[in-house]
């Protein structure tokens, strides 16, 4: 299995870019999880408006964004049911800068003060590397709608992602988020009931925390 695994560089701008959003952002690491669930609920609206024109893109009936923390095992997973990603589409998206130069935005950060600098993080699109504030390996399982591969895009964060092909029985984005060390207090079902509580209006999508161990 392993000779089917594939090692991808970052850009050097990619690289320089975590590290711009893990250090400047640490003391307000706990939006990790709002910028998380809001790719989440971003990839159910677009398999939503998708299936207006094709049917084969619908919705299961009770589509959710899971959040299922581990003690155990040390993880925080999210699952969602939305439109998914191609192997493409995985290294495309969570692998290169898409919008903005990583100066306009290490300028915007020394500029800003520090309550405004979370705010950046959704203006410039970097919303998913914030995962590794919180995780020292981050790995996504993500199956298309509308395909029946999936693929498995893992980072340490530090200058290389890999892509294996995986397993997914239905459509949608598994993220499963190796925390740190000291990231251990966002294993706490009150923790993370907490911060979701404190955006919790503007998700569009049902949010169900899954107790540890279920
Ligand atoms: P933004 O959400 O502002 O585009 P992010 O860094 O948060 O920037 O995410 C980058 C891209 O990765 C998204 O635009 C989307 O295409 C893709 N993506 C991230 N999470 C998911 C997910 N759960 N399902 C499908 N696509 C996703
Ligand atoms: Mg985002």
């Amino acid at each position: 299995m392993s000779e089917t695994v594939e090692r991808h560089s970052f850009g050097a701008e990619v690289g320089r870019l975590l590290d711009l959003v893990v250090h400047a952002l640490y003391s307000e690491r706990e939006i990790f999880l709002r910028e998380l669930v809001a790719n989440a609920a971003d990839a159910v609206d677009r398999r939503r408006f998708g299936a207006l024109t094709d049917s084969a893109l619908a919705l299961p009936a009770d589509a959710k964004v899971r959040i299922n923390p581990d003690k155990a095992a040390r993880t925080l997973t999210l699952s969602d049911p939305g439109i998914g990603m191609t192997k493409d589409e995985l290294a495309q998206n969570l692998g290169t800068i898409a919008r903005s130069g990583t100066r306009a935005f290490s300028q915007s950060l020394a500029d800003a003060k520090p309550e405004e600098r979370p705010s950046l993080i959704g203006q410039f699109g970097v919303g998913f590397y914030s995962a590794f504030m919180v995780a020292d390996r981050v790995e996504v399982t993500s199956r298309k709608a509308g395909s029946d591969e999936a693929w498995t895009w893992a980072s340490e964060g530090q200058g290389e992602y890999t892509l294996a092909p995986a397993t997914r029985t239905e459509p949608g984005t598994d993220i499963v988020l190796h925390m740190k060390a000291d990231a251990e207090e966002y294993l706490e079902g009150i923790r993370l009931e907490t911060i979701l509580r404190k955006w919790a209006d503007h998700i569009t999508v049902p949010v169900t925390l899954v107790r540890d161990g279920e």
